[in-house]
């Protein structure tokens, strides 16, 4: 395989920053946290490439923690992250990302679905200029009514809403450029809107076809709840990518037409009025000018308000959506 110029570079003894952070929420996944570690690093190690692996226990109950733990204590390329309660998978994946180091960043699932082969190829594509490169499971290996149908519909809808195209945006193995995460908030269900979210931020995305297995050890921690609040959280993405970042180009332009209109209607009222002595207590237009001028100042003000919404909603972002227990370094 080919290196790109930027990981040979990166190489080098002299830089102890690793080209690629793997990171991979935990949750019970104690079988196949040893062949996952193993596969990475052995992928890793013959593509030449320096990494770091970050695996985040997202308050696993079945020895997964303890055996994280251990593991990196004893290896110099595991870090674990190790979460006070089950916080979900998203809020796993934004924890590993802010313990990354590495220049790229690559997210996979712990439970050996994904195949850590792939790792290199990701980052090749990544490295022709793209700041998000997208597995997509061809073959996917899960139940067809209960997970293949919902998603085949979700990543329907989702490229409808968002604008980007990709066939599988719940594949977990995906290849980011640090910078990309670093200022991205996420909660819910969000890690699969990563793509979306980073096409409103102006990334260049790529999707590339990715092996898939069957689960060999554990069990899916989802159902079809997870459907529902998928499409809670497409709403989001929608209202944010339409109105978050100016809610008063939209409700004030509609305000701004209704007050002129109203204010025209009533002046046309006034001189009819004033000027020729007509009546016009009695006519419908007298209403309609009102209602305009009315709606009008609301909107406006809405639009106004919303602005202040907006702002304090950016600047309050500071807050981090979990609490970290316990960094277990790697031994040095
Ligand atoms: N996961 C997690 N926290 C959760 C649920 C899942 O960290 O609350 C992890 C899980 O250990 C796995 C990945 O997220 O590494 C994907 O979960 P799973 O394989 O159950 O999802 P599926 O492949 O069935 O969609
Ligand atoms: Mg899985």
């Amino acid at each position: 395989m080919l290196i790109p110029e930027r990981l040979v570079r990166q190489n080098g003894a002299a830089s102890s920053v690793p080209s690629v952070s793997v990171v991979a929420p935990i949750y019970n996944e104690v079988e196949s946290l040893p062949h996952l570690i193993e596969a990475i690093a052995s992928t890793l190690t013959s593509a030449g490439l320096t990494y770091e692996i970050i695996c985040v226990d997202d308050g696993s109950t079945d020895g997964s923690v303890e055996l994280l733990k251990q593991l990196a204590q004893n290896r110099s390329d595991l870090k674990a992250v190790l979460l006070r309660r089950n916080y979900g998978q998203t809020p796993a994946m934004a924890a590993g990302f802010n313990y990354a180091r590495g220049g790229a960043i690559v997210t996979l699932d712990a439970d050996l679905q994904n195949d850590p082969v792939d790792i290199p190829r990701l980052l090749a594509k990544l490295d022709e200029g793209y700041d998000l490169v997208s597995g997509w499971r061809k073959n996917r290996q899960d139940a067809a009514v209960t997970r293949l149908l919902p998603s085949k519909i979700a990543n329907w809808l989702i490229a409808r809403v968002t604008g980007v195209d990709l066939h599988d945006y719940g594949c977990s193995l995906k290849a980011y450029r640090t910078e990309l995460v670093a200022d991205m908030n996420l909660y819910g269900e969000l890690h699969r809107f990563l793509p979306a979210l980073a096409y409103i931020e102006g990334a260049k995305i790529a999707e590339m076809p990715v092996l898939h297995h069957a689960r060999q050890y554990g069990r899916s921690k989802y159902g079809l709840g997870r459907t529902f609040r998928v499409v809670m959280d497409l709403l989001t993405i929608w209202f944010m990518k339409k109105f978050l970042t100016r809610p008063m180009h939209v409700f004030g332009w509609f305000g701004l037409i209704s007050i002129v209109s109203g204010t025209l209607l009533g002046g046309y009222l006034t001189f009819l009025k004033l000027g020729l002595g007509q009546s016009i207590g009695h006519r419908p237009l007298l209403i309609l000018a009102v209602v305009l001028l009315l709606a009008g100042v609301q909107l406006f003000s809405f639009g106004l308000l919303a602005e202040l919404l907006m702002r304090t909603y950016h600047e309050s972002q500071g807050r981090p959506i979990y609490r970290v227990r316990e960094v277990v370094e790697p031994k040095q």
